[in-house]
């Protein structure tokens, strides 16, 4: 559960070194998910949502740059250790991030779940990034829409889009409310990395 940073530069073939702006990893949580999941916060967003629960992610500018394959390499060794199923990517807008749909195409060749919070709705989404995920959470936070019932689900606007059979029997791990959730995780910078779903 620990936040990972790695810039190294490695020979590697062209798709696989394409960069990608991280702000934080978390290697396994149950907070963001179904099963145990790594989980990926990209930064940067330029939807600027009233009432962001994140609004720190929301400039654009370089916090981690991190190659596919660092990412991918991370997930694998988490897989093994950890026993992740898959990984969530968070924000920040992780379709901002235009190589995301190479490291969604790496994590499904290793049969690795995605889950995708996007703030786009999925008719605003490149159909590139959409056909190879499992799970999208969709659409702009809305302030005046607080969604209390489901998990993690900001606004009662967003929309849960099963794009595989992957989590479809699982749906009861969104639509139930469970008792607070909450994970807080020591980063390696001493500060506090807090996921989950705290309303
Ligand atoms: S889309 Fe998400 S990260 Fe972006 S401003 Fe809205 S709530 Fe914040």
């Amino acid at each position: 559960m620990i936040f990972v940073l790695r810039q190294k530069k490695q020979d590697l073939p062209f798709d696989l070194n394409r960069k990608m702006n991280v702000a934080y990893i978390n290697l396994c949580t149950e907070a963001e998910g179904p099963y145990k999941r790594m989980a990926i916060w990209f930064q940067g967003c330029n939807l600027l949502c009233e009432g962001c629960c994140n609004p720190e992610l929301q400039p654009i500018s370089p916090a981690h740059i991190m190659t596919i394959k660092e990412i991918v390499d991370i997930a694998i060794e988490s897989k093994g250790k950890n026993g992740i199923e898959g990984v969530t990517f968070l924000g920040g807008e992780p379709t901002l991030q235009s190589n995301i749909k190479y490291l969604i195409s790496e994590l499904k060749d290793r049969n690795i779940g995605t889950i995708m919070f996007t703030g786009r709705g999925l008719e605003e989404i490149d159909e590139e990034i959409v056909k190879n995920l499992d799970l999208i959470v969709d659409g702009r936070f809305d302030k005046n829409q607080i969604d209390t019932e489901r998990n993690l689900v900001g606004s009662r606007n967003q929309k849960i889009i099963n794009v595989t059979d992957r989590y479809k029997n699982i749906d009861s791990w969104f639509l139930n409310k469970r008792d607070k959730m909450v994970e807080i995780n020591i980063c390696q910078r001493e500060s506090l990395l807090i996921t989950g779903d705290m309303l």
